[in-house]
């Protein structure tokens, strides 16, 4: 179920009261205009009605979208609490009358980035796990052809002409591309259907997809 509520926070520019509505919980089921206003960060802005300005306040917040059987915790920081309790989850956050669906794929993550990338790939009709070992693989390929290059992030991004891209971040704090390449997501799906069908990970990121491999090795 859908749950909010108002916050008074004080604009950071110009000092004035300001009410904030805070969602503890979206299910797009009953609000499906939050479908739009999370994915485009609407959610997270103090707009100042005094002077304006807009400034971003993060929260902790519960996504459902039924219609995916997906269900995203977003915590501003990392929190082992939260994936202990989202493991165990069965029900609606906030309802425990409301069975989660058997399917239903939990998910924590703890940055704004990582929440906009699960929604793409949800959008997308991707797997979030297929996504993790591909960066595995970009990861290797460019550290072979240059040693010394160390890559921070990874993330799937949708460009401005609607094509998915690679993001790289590497410790230059430089920001490169690299196409996402569809036929290698399938084969590597494909490759690991067994393990992804198993698997009960709510935090999938790139070390989980590290985690799987050693698995096999
Ligand atoms: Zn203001």
């Amino acid at each position: 179920m859908s749950k909010n509520h108002i916050e008074n926070l004080k604009c950071p520019k110009c000092g004035k009261d300001c009410e904030f509505t805070a969602w503890e919980s979206i299910n797009t089921d009953d609000n499906p205009e939050m479908k739009d206003r999370v994915r485009s960060n609407d959610i997270f802005m103090l707009k100042c009605p005094e002077c304006s300005n807009n400034s971003v306040v993060f929260f902790p917040m519960y996504y459902y979208q039924p219609d995916k059987s997906f269900l995203i915790h977003f915590v501003p920081e990392y929190s082992s609490a939260a994936v202990d309790f989202m493991k165990g989850l069965n029900h609606d956050p906030y309802d425990e009358n409301i069975p989660l669906k058997s399917d239903c794929h939990k998910r924590v993550v703890f940055n704004v980035n990582q929440l906009h990338e699960k929604l793409l790939i949800l959008d997308e009709g991707l797997d979030d796990r297929g996504i993790e070992l591909m960066k595995l693989f970009i990861i290797a390929e460019i550290m072979n052809k240059d040693k010394e290059s160390k890559v921070k992030e990874v993330y799937l991004n949708k460009e401005k002409d609607g094509s998915l891209k690679f993001a790289i971040l590497t410790d230059s704090g430089d920001w490169a591309r690299t196409e996402f390449i569809r036929a290698n997501y399938d084969l590597i799906v494909d490759k690991f259907m067994v393990d992804l069908l198993s698997d009960s990970e709510v935090v999938i990121n790139i070390q989980w997809a590290m985690n799987l491999l050693d698995k096999k090795m």
